[in-house]
């Protein structure tokens, strides 16, 4: 028998869990170890809540789930409850596939002021994620500034533009729709530090924000490029710039109904965030880009009033002690996916924060490959048995599926009208939710 540890249950989690179980059958025993007493990670905390059909890839993991040879291991903390020296011992091979949860920060004046936020920080609010469920962002101002132009930026933007009946049938969290509600912001200006055909947004997503009930993306016509060049761009792209001519192209007499402004800042920098306390004004610096298509301030300096400024610049690894990282990239340092022989890395956590979930799919096969070509018929060791005598000596209350299976049953009994769900936000109410069917 192999034994194997899976950390993390998100996306890299599970499809490396399918890889295995079709690359040993019988022969392997998996667990899935998650900090938190509830499956499916970036799914579950970062895909928006009114992408459902994103969303439903969980019920992919759940036949993996449900299998005799995979366990999911919830509420149990790797560096808190269990090393991953310990796990190495009972396990043949242990796999990080922690994600990327925690931000790239704005490393600019003013960065540390009150409504300042991560992206990480605000889409785990709107997700109801347990660390997040306090954060409050001030929604009470009209101006939110949204740094960078990927997808990230473009689901907060859309999150903060729409109207309550915009979320029917999505599973924002209660306090998220609440505030957002009594929200004030009339307009949200996205920076990009680069130009229209630099943009990381894809068209599906991009083209969301020209069918909002009262919001309207505006872009100066004078920040595209000439229209001719748009024949050099790949295919993907080149519909996403289509939506943006298109925007360019609005006409005023349509915004006059509309009472939210996206405003996209192109060739835009942040350089200080200014406010007594609190964000109030970003500066802004024009760029132009060089012949390898990257920015460079032009010296041209505005100040733009902002009660909320949202960075959307992508995430970070948490590293973990004793495991090599690379400072630089937010990731784990390996070799396409090998620390060392018996632990591997796989997801945002080898390769950083890029790609759509399917990416993780053939990044969970080759980690799968690899662990077959190092480990061979296993090494005797303990695996589950081991960890849960090592957990029960240490008082930890671990999660099983079946569990989630139950507090999954209570957040769609509380959900509201047309919602799939209610998603409980605090770790304490997740386990008593467990025990009630
Ligand atoms: P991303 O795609 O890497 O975009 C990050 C953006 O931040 C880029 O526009 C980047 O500009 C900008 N940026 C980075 N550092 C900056 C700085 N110091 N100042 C100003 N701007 C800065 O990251 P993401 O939006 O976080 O998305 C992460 C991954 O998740 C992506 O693969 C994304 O496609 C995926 N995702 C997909 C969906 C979906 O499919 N519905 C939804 C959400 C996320 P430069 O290009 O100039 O570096």
């Amino acid at each position: 028998m192999r034994h194997l540890a899976i950390i993390g249950s998100g996306p890299a989690g599970y499809y490396t869990a399918e890889a295995a179980q079709k690359a040993f059958g019988d022969d392997v025993h998996i667990d899935i170890i998650d900090r938190l007493p509830v499956p499916y990670g970036l799914i579950r905390f970062g895909v928006a809540p009114d992408h459902q059909s994103i969303k439903n890839v969980s019920r992919r993991y759940e036949k993996v789930a449900l299998t005799d040879n995979v366990r999911f291991v919830g509420n149990v903390s790797v560096g808190d409850d269990i090393s991953i020296a310990e796990l190495q011992e009972l396990y043949d091979a242990v796999i990080l596939a922690t994600g990327a949860p925690n931000d790239r920060t704005l490393e600019i004046p003013g960065s540390e002021l009150d409504g300042v936020i991560g992206s990480a920080a605000f889409v785990g609010w709107y997700n109801g994620h347990p660390d997040f469920t306090e954060l409050n962002p001030p929604l009470d101002g009209k101006n939110v500034v949204v740094v960078g132009n990927g997808n990230v930026a473009l689901d907060v933007a859309r999150i903060l533009a729409k109207t309550e009946t915009e979320f029917a049938g999505s599973d924002i969290v209660g306090h998220a729709l609440e505030a957002l509600k009594a929200s004030n912001v009339e307009k949200i200006t996205l920076l990009g530090r680069r130009g229209p055909h630099q943009i990381a947004m894809t068209p599906k997503e991009l083209g969301e924000l020209g069918k909002l009930t009262r919001a309207c993306p505006r872009i100066n016509p004078d920040d595209m490029p000439d229209e001719g060049d748009d024949a050099m761009l790949e295919p993907g792209m080149r519909k996403s710039v289509t939506h943006l001519r298109a925007y360019a192209a609005i006409p005023e007499e349509y915004r006059a109904d509309k009472s939210v402004e996206i405003d996209f800042d192109f060739f835009a920098m942040p350089v200080e965030i200014q406010g007594d306390g609190k964000v109030e004004a970003v500066v802004v610096e024009e760029t132009e880009l060089d012949t390898d298509m990257r920015s460079n301030g032009t010296g041209n300096r505005t100040t733009i009033p902002c009660d909320m400024l949202i960075s959307c610049i992508g995430y970070r690894t948490p590293p973990i002690e004793g495991v090599p990282y690379e400072h630089g990239r937010g990731r784990f340092a390996s070799d396409e996916g090998r620390i060392m022989p018996g632990l591997y890395c796989v997801g945002w956590a080898r390769r950083g924060p890029t790609g759509t979930i399917g990416t993780n799919r053939p990044d969970g096969y080759a980690i799968a490959d690899m662990i077959a070509e190092d480990i061979g018929n296993g090494a005797g060791k303990q695996g589950r048995e081991g960890l849960d005598a090592l957990l029960k000596s240490r008082g930890t209350d671990l999660v099983t599926f079946r569990d989630w299976k139950n507090i999954e049953q209570a957040e769609i009994g509380r959900a509201r009208d047309g919602a799939p769900r209610e998603k409980f936000v605090d770790v304490e109410d997740m386990i008593k939710a467990r025990g009630v069917m």
